[in-house]
């Protein structure tokens, strides 16, 4: 039997599977249009009226509006028309927990503030419980900020990497290690086994990335240190660390090693493209060349260094050399917030300020800090950092509308200067929405708060109550 079809029948079907096949768009899970993209990839483009395609956990294209529309289907669009959209921003450096101790204890000397009240307050107050609560208030303010990435070292950081993967948020997360007792491990072997099991339980998590955080060199022994070094390395973690903070931790170093903190690091073996370095206020020309030269990542902390005087981060000769800076918050306790956007006009104010240069350190490159260089500072230059294809799909749309932002000039110096963390109004981590129209949709917002106050109750009476030990 023959099966045929009369010519007329068959130009018909065509004609009716052309259009079809002309216009097939592609698939998008989500379509973020009609905002301002500031995209930060290497020709830091910036498309007015322009769009961003999301598919799962990854961007499928960013571009005009009209060509990102025609070009997707997408399952679901925000309109982002009177926004500003681009990567979310990457705290290289905080102790989320320790937002429970915002301000119970202020206006004191670094050493005093972490010895008198600090250590004592956590031996008292930090159990597994306590780090869970303290870091999802930290992940509702970083989140509510525009903050889609940070860098964690605490205690108890299984709990942490929980409640983050809970919150939809990506973390760099860092064991605390130290040679006293600390609140999850009394011994250092302790910390060590505790350590191995966290990494082993999160690697290749597509949020977490599990580290190893030797506290400091004032509070690691050469060995701590090493060893911390190694089971990073063994690993394949990376190894979060305090480096050369404040101005006694450079006179110790001198009178104990007779080298700076970043040569003492070096002579052990501990610096390498794996070591993201909170503060490296201390530094002097050499250290930057062998910081630069070993890839390590540094991370600017301009509220906390100003608030315990620690120093001036040398930012304007670092990123001369070619070191990957960051900008981060510390924890709350020491700033006593975690608002990025703060962090961002700080940290080109410091530079100007203490230079008396007005262009010491400029909005776009202070933008860089937040988001691109602060990926390379985490060493996740190649997921996140930028809006464009491949990257992850970690983005903000951040509200230009308000009195305090309109009219906009220069997108960068409104980002530094004029918008707040207030200003954000919906986050994307992972392609996933957890903050729309300035709604949170993985944290219950109300129980945080409440348990939060409850702590401060618990804490202020551990700290009346005379010492155990
Ligand atoms: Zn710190």
């Amino acid at each position: 039997m023959k099966i045929s079809m009369r010519p007329s029948r068959l130009l018909l079907v065509a004609t009716l599977l052309l259009p079809a096949f002309a216009f097939a768009k592609e698939k998008a899970d989500l379509v973020v249009t009609g905002a301002t993209v500031v995209t930060m990839d290497a020709q830091r483009r910036v498309i007015e009226d322009g769009a961003v395609a999301v598919r799962g956990d990854a961007i499928l294209a960013v571009g005009p509006r009209a060509e990102i529309e025609a070009g997707y289907d997408a399952g679901r669009t925000i309109d982002a028309h009177g926004s500003i959209v681009m990567p979310g921003l990457i705290n290289g450096h905080a102790h989320a927990a320790m937002s429970l101790f915002r301000g119970l204890a202020d206006d004191l000397a670094l050493d005093d503030w972490l010895r008198k009240y600090i250590f004592p307050a956590e031996a008292r107050n930090v159990t597994e419980e306590f780090v869970a609560w303290g870091t999802r208030l930290s992940l509702l303010e970083m989140l509510r900020g525009g903050i889609t990435t940070y860098a964690d070292m605490y205690y108890f950081e299984d709990a942490v990497a929980r409640v983050t993967k809970e919150a939809g948020m990506r973390g760099v997360l860092g064991e605390t290690i130290l040679d006293f007792p600390a609140p999850d491990n009394k011994m250092l072997a302790q910390a060590f086994t505790y350590t191995q099991d966290y990494l082993n339980r999160w690697k290749g998590d597509p949020l977490i990335t599990p580290a190893v955080a030797p506290h400091s060199i004032y509070t690691c022994s050469e060995k701590t240190l090493e060893d911390s070094a190694a089971l990073g390395r063994r690993n394949g973690a990376p190894i979060l660390i305090h480096i050369a903070e404040a101005p006694f931790e450079l006179e110790q170093s001198r009178a104990k090693h007779g080298l700076t903190p970043v040569a003492y690091l070096e002579r052990i073996g501990l610096l390498g493209p794996d070591v993201v370095g909170a503060h490296c206020i201390w530094v002097d020309q050499a250290d930057i060349s062998t910081l630069t030269h070993f890839g390590v990542g540094c991370v600017h902390n301009p509220s906390s260094n100003m608030k315990t005087a620690a120093g001036l981060m040398p930012v304007v000769e670092m990123l001369a050399a070619g070191e990957a800076i960051g900008l981060a918050t510390d924890g709350a306790a020491s700033n006593n917030n975690q608002d990025l956007f703060e962090e961002m006009d700080l940290a080109a104010k410091l530079q100007k300020f203490a230079r008396r240069d007005p262009r010491a350190l400029p909005a776009e490159q202070v933008v860089e800090m937040a988001t691109i260089t602060g990926a390379r500072a985490l060493h996740l230059e190649k997921q996140i950092g930028s809006l464009e294809p491949g990257k992850k799909a970690d983005l903000i749309l951040v509200d230009t509308r308000a009195p305090h932002a309109t009219p906009m000039y220069n997108v960068y110096s409104q980002l530094v200067y004029a918008l707040k963390a207030s200003d954000v109004r919906t986050v994307v981590v992972a392609g996933k929405i957890v903050m729309e129209e300035r709604r949170m949709l993985t944290l219950d917002e109300k129980e945080i708060l409440a348990k939060a106050q409850e702590y401060k109750k618990k804490i202020e009476a551990s700290l009346a109550a005379p010492t155990a030990n």
